[in-house]
């Protein structure tokens, strides 16, 4: 029988990097202070870790697919200096009103929509239950909520310790 693990499912822009608004060049990536910390202390535990991001930016002809998948081989790239990896990268770059006709349509992936997640646990045997979100917007929060894992709102600040509190918390919760 397939051992299933729980799951961290962490937004990218204002939760792994700093949120200058549609970040698409590795120039202008800065990871948030705690963020390879924290993907290394859920990694250590035998958590997934799984990055769920919406990149409207794409349908909305900011940047490319391309561009983008660059920029997540440059974190893949930092986090294997540090000896950790990303599970996933799940990202939406649906906007109903997109410039790139491409890419123009509604999603379930799209957060609020909980289709990312949805595929996550498809993909991979993810203990739901026991599997949480950490995002910075409301909207991450209802996709954790509507995909039935729990959902923490980052503030900012160091998100290894939002994290170990945040799990604490959970855990607290279930008991
Ligand atoms: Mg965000």
């Amino acid at each position: 029988m397939i051992q299933k693990r729980p799951a961290l499912f962490l937004d990218r822009d204002g939760v792994l990097n700093v949120d200058r608004g549609y970040v698409s060049r590795i120039e202008d990536f800065e990871w948030v202070d705690g963020a390879i910390e924290c993907v290394i202390n859920f990694k250590k535990r035998g958590w997934y870790v799984f990055v769920v991001t919406n990149q409207s930016g794409i349908a909305r002809g900011l940047y490319t697919e391309a561009d983008m998948q660059a920029l997540h081989a440059h974190m893949i790239e930092d986090l294997a200096k540090a000896g950790t990896a990303i599970d996933q990268f799940y990202f939406a770059p649906w906007h109903e009103e997109g410039e790139v006709v491409r890419y123009r349509r509604k999603s379930i992936d799209r957060k609020p929509g909980p289709g990312m997640l949805l595929q996550a646990m498809a993909d991979h045997p993810v203990n739901r239950e026991q599997s949480f979100l950490i995002g910075d917007k409301e909207t991450d929060i209802a996709a954790g909520h509507a995909a039935g894992v729990g959902a923490f709102l980052f503030r900012g600040g160091n998100l290894a310790n939002f994290a170990e509190w945040a799990l604490a918390s959970f855990e607290d919760g279930m008991r």
